[in-house]
């Protein structure tokens, strides 16, 4: 397992988290091991926002006994209860008999991540702090309940308009090559303003978990891809992880044949991660921007063509520790001998040979 360390909370959160939405559907006894077996493997980072309330036993008998090895996100909006399948809300009462039920059967008196759940629209946000939601929320951080507070959205714009509170150390959003590019029904703002949001998180320290990794799976399928060819789960896991900011990829598991093929990440050789299939669908306004994906590697010169220009972009974008960050890296932009390998080879047709000079020239 990899393990990446959130800038606010100093929590140690392995790149591979653990999306929960269908566990339930694999049994009790499946569903058991499969948590087991998922923290034996390294993960120690869980959504819990599934689709029904049998999950959360599970995680009671699983985890009560290592409770201090586990990440859980707890989302504020979603309503369980005995029997019950989720439903979304935003009526205080509910939450509050939701969360206290859901503590209950977690096995655990505190939660790590309290989040504000699911809100897409402005409207939806007036009312969660209009109804006392978030005054909840908040309480239950003041007496220790809630450690950290979260957000989760499809929305660049509602996701800066609670950054811009300050509230929030960590951000829940839906990120892949389809919605990044304008396709799906979650493919919310440009590609440059989603690229700016992800950039904005990691200069702030807000953690990115990420969410519909498969885009609900229509990534995998060739005949609902947007590139006309399937993905693979690799593939699109690692797309996540290249964005600045992210932390943790959450892909659904429902049983341990599912928990096998995901942490088999790990193992994949890097070209079964490589997602420049893409560039076949890059839209205007994102043609020329290096992505990260490193597909121009090898560099003659050893660059690490994707970290310099990952932190190049973020230290223009106000992050402080970028250029610390790029400074420790051995072998940087004034080591480039513009061979024109990357130029040639980037599927997303960037300038890079151009580009390292003037990576060079902004940190001397
Ligand atoms: S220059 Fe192109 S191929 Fe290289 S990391 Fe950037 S986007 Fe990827
Ligand atoms: S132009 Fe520079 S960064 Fe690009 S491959 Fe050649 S040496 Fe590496």
């Amino acid at each position: 397992m990899e393990y990446r360390i959130h800038r606010r909370t100093g929590d140690k959160i392995s790149v591979l988290g653990f999306g929960t939405s269908s566990i339930a559907s694999a049994g009790e006894k499946e569903g058991i091991a499969t948590l087991e077996m998922a923290l034996q493997n390294g993960i120690d980072y869980f959504d819990l926002a599934t689709a029904e309330s049998a999950s959360f036993p599970l995680f009671g008998t699983a985890f009560a006994g290592v409770r201090n090895q586990v990440y859980y996100q707890v989302h504020f909006g979603a309503n369980y209860g005995p029997g019950k399948s989720y439903s979304w809300t935003t009526d205080p009462e509910t939450i509050r008999r939701s969360v206290g039920w859901q503590l209950e059967q977690l096995r655990t008196d505190y939660i790590d991540y309290g989040f504000i759940h699911c809100l897409d629209e402005a409207g939806d946000w007036q009312r969660y702090q209009a109804d006392g939601v978030l005054a909840y929320l908040e309480e239950q951080k003041s007496k220790g309940i809630v450690r950290h507070l979260g957000l989760s959205t499809h929305s660049p714009v509602l996701a800066n308009m609670v950054l811009d509170t300050g509230l929030i150390d960590t951000l829940m959003f839906s990120i892949n090559a389809s919605y990044d590019y304008q396709h799906g029904d979650y493919a919310n703002g440009s590609a440059a303003e989603r690229m700016a949001l992800y950039r904005r998180c990691e200069a702030d320290g807000v953690g990115i978990s990420v969410m519909k990794a498969f885009a609900g799976s229509q990534l995998l399928d060739a005949k609902t891809s947007p590139f006309g060819k399937a993905l693979t789960e690799y593939q699109c896991i690692q797309y996540a992880l290249d964005k600045p900011g992210v932390l943790t990829v959450l892909p659904g598991v429902r049983d341990r044949a599912d928990l096998v093929r995901v942490l088999g990440f790990f193992q994949a050789a890097p070209e079964e991660k490589d997602y420049s299939i893409i560039s076949t669908l890059t839209p205007k306004d994102a043609e020329g921007a290096c992505v990260y994906c490193n597909h121009c590697q090898p560099c003659p010169a050893g660059l690490d063509v994707g970290m310099i220009n990952k932190y190049y972009d973020l230290s223009k974008a106000g992050d402080a520790l970028a250029a610390d960050h790029y400074r420790t890296l051995s072998v940087k932009a004034d080591q480039c001998i513009g061979c024109g390998h990357c130029d040639r080879r980037c599927p997303f047709h960037v300038a890079q040979s151009a580009r390292m000079r003037e990576i060079q020239a902004y940190f001397g």
